[in-house]
């Protein structure tokens, strides 16, 4: 029995990794620690913005002080803002998706991005209050593939709801990276992955792979679990 849905945010609901990429490198080419897409795609996606910003500094031998990195991570957040300002497009079929579950069935978010970030976009798409959970890299110490983030919602969701039945078991996780995937299953998650960043042959350890969420609905996820 189905009895949760728990959706990444970057790659899976907004193509926001172009977008994080931009504010990263605003922040970073005046420190002279700029990198192309190709690397950003190879080494950071997945990385949350701590994680990021310290591989940067530390691909250059640079140091990075507590202090230095919170600064950064303001201005990278006061960039994203900026850039989302001119508008976002969700990933088709994805808003539909969202709509048909949420009401049917307890729906989260689990994400490596800030809540700062996140919730401005669900406000342009109209989701705003459809997520029952949202966790973030605002609420854990270490990001995806490290498992706490997948661990602190399924809590958070039992804790919500106290009568649905909610265990590790019974959610699936909809991801769109190898370290997001890593994450769930080391949670004892089930994962459909979907191809939006990565081919399917790096999407190891899910139960479906789909190329767009164009192809599932609310009755094919109840029929997975
Ligand atoms: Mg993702």
């Amino acid at each position: 029995m189905l009895a949760a849905v728990i959706f990444d945010f970057d790659g899976v609901i907004v193509d926001s990794e172009p977008l994080h990429y931009r504010a990263f490198q605003k922040v970073l080419e005046p420190l002279g620690l700029g990198y192309g897409w190709e690397l950003y795609v190879a080494e950071y996606l997945g990385f949350d913005d701590r994680d990021a910003f310290r591989e940067a500094f530390k691909s250059k031998r640079r140091l990075l002080s507590d202090s230095e990195l919170e600064r950064l991570i303001g201005l990278k957040a006061e960039a994203f803002l900026e850039i989302i300002g001119s508008g976002v497009v969700p990933y088709p079929g994805v808003i539909e998706l969202i709509r048909e579950i949420s009401g049917a069935l307890p729906l989260a978010i689990c994400s490596g991005a800030l809540r700062s970030d996140i919730v401005p976009i669900l406000r342009q798409f109209g989701l705003e209050g459809l997520f029952d959970v949202i966790v973030t890299a605002d609420d854990v110490t270490a990001s995806k593939p490290d498992p706490a983030c997948y661990r602190l919602t399924v809590e958070k969701l039992a804790d919500r709801f106290p009568h649905g039945g909610i265990a590790p078991e019974r959610c699936l996780v909809i991801e769109d990276t190898p370290g997001g995937i890593a994450a769930a299953r080391a949670a004892s998650l089930a994962v459909i992955g979907v191809t939006n960043s990565y081919p399917a042959g790096r999407l190891t350890g899910t139960l479906r792979i789909v190329t767009s969420l164009e192809e599932l609905s609310l009755h094919d996820l109840h029929l997975l679990r």
